[in-house]
């Protein structure tokens, strides 16, 4: 599943965003199957008004959105790489997300004490990043010494270790991984598919602002927008403590909530639509009359891999689908009377699912 990570200073709000999180998984959770429910993750659905819409005209028995894993990584402070307060742990946690919501503090509040003291979104953002990329300096380094040692024995070790050697000299002079330019080449790939280097994953940045700066952007706010866009970055807005009371309530008066702070998508809906555009993730739809649910895949995906989503054995056995684009499904109301409008295409192997294709798989089991 796509997953992504919280990360910040304490006292940022985190677990304010991490507690709407888990309760919009709650909300949802009687119609969704969850697997195991674990403390510091939430398993939230998509939000996706094709995916009602598809509901409305199928009537399916159950309904099922995709779904984002967030993780909660607590204990980030200042000295976390060298183990100082839980640090540790967390990184490894974080280690294994596809992607980092990167939660800042951009509201004035003298109740809420600040870790060091003042409000600075940069300078946060730049104590949690510096964590990071010694805590992949750790890794990096104990990799390429062990490859090191192996060379001995298995001369192919050798452009790895070098290629790492680079790496490591680039990070350590402060630098993420993911400002490397010499990233995609083949034994970088193999080298960061296994290490799994935090600063080599995507980040969104997340300005929390309190109920005032939802409006207006504050200054705060602009900071973490302008370094945002210089890295390429993915940004988005929220109040954390607004997207707590936005769970639970039903469709007008969550309207009507949003529209008296002024905007009309929660924070949520925010963060998880960047998440997918920034992991260059679509969906596609099932719709049976037993159930209608999206499915999440890359961008750019063949017909054998979209149907691995549903089950692995799906792409061995796939023989070809057949599919309705999502606006042709709407128009015609039913796959019969899709089929009989001639909309209905039966496509191959080489097939790219597009954003919101209506499919049904055959395949060989
Ligand atoms: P964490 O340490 O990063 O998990 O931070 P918390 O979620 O515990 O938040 C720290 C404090 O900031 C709490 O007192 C929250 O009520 C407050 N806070 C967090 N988000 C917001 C917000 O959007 N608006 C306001 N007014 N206060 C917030």
């Amino acid at each position: 599943a796509l997953s992504i990570g919280i990360v910040g200073l304490p006292n940022v709000g985190k677990s304010t965003l991490f507690n709407a999180l888990t309760k919009a998984q709650n909300a949802e959770s009687a119609n969704y199957a969850f697997c195991t429910i674990e403390p510091n993750k939430a398993v939230v659905p998509v939000p996706d008004v094709r995916l009602d819409k598809l509901s409305e005209l199928v009537k399916p028995q159950r309904v099922q959105s995709s779904t984002v894993d967030f993780i909660d990584i607590a204990g980030l402070v200042a000295g976390a790489s060298k183990g100082e307060g839980l640090g540790n742990k967390f990184l490894g946690n974080i280690r294994e997300t596809q992607a980092i919501l990167h939660v800042v503090r951009c509201f004035d509040n003298d109740d809420v004490i600040h870790v060091s003291n003042s409000v600075d979104p940069i300078r946060d953002i730049d104590i949690i990043e510096t964590e990071l990329i010694l805590s992949d300096v750790q890794v990096l380094e104990n990799r390429v010494e062990r490859m090191a040692k192996q060379i001995k024995g298995d001369k192919s070790f050798g452009p790895k270790v070098e290629e790492g050697r680079k790496l490591l000299e680039f990070m350590n002079e402060g630098n993420q991984a993911n400002t490397y330019d010499k990233l995609d080449t083949d034994i970088m790939d193999e080298l960061l598919k296994d290490l799994r280097l935090i600063t080599s994953k995507k980040v969104i940045y997340c300005a929390n602002v309190d109920e005032n700066g939802l409006t207006d952007d504050n200054d705060y706010v602009k900071s973490v927008m302008k370094l945002a866009e210089e890295r390429g970055a993915a940004f988005v807005k929220i109040s954390a403590k607004m997207e707590e009371e936005l769970i639970g309530l039903e469709d007008e008066e969550y309207q009507d909530f949003l529209e008296s702070y002024g905007v009309t998508e929660s924070g949520l809906a925010k963060i998880i639509r960047t998440g997918f555009l920034t992991l260059g993730m679509i969906s596609y739809f099932t719709a049976g009359v037993k159930e209608v649910r999206a499915w999440t895949i890359n961008d750019g995906d063949k017909a054998p891999r979209a149907a691995a989503a549903i089950h692995t054995d799906f792409e061995k056995g796939f023989i070809r689908a057949e599919v309705i684009g999502y606006e042709d499904y709407v128009t015609h109301g039913t796959e019969a009377a899709c089929r009989a409008a001639g909309v209905l295409r039966s496509e191959g192997k080489e097939y790219v699912f597009k954003d919101g294709d209506v499919v049904h798989f055959l395949f060989n089991v």
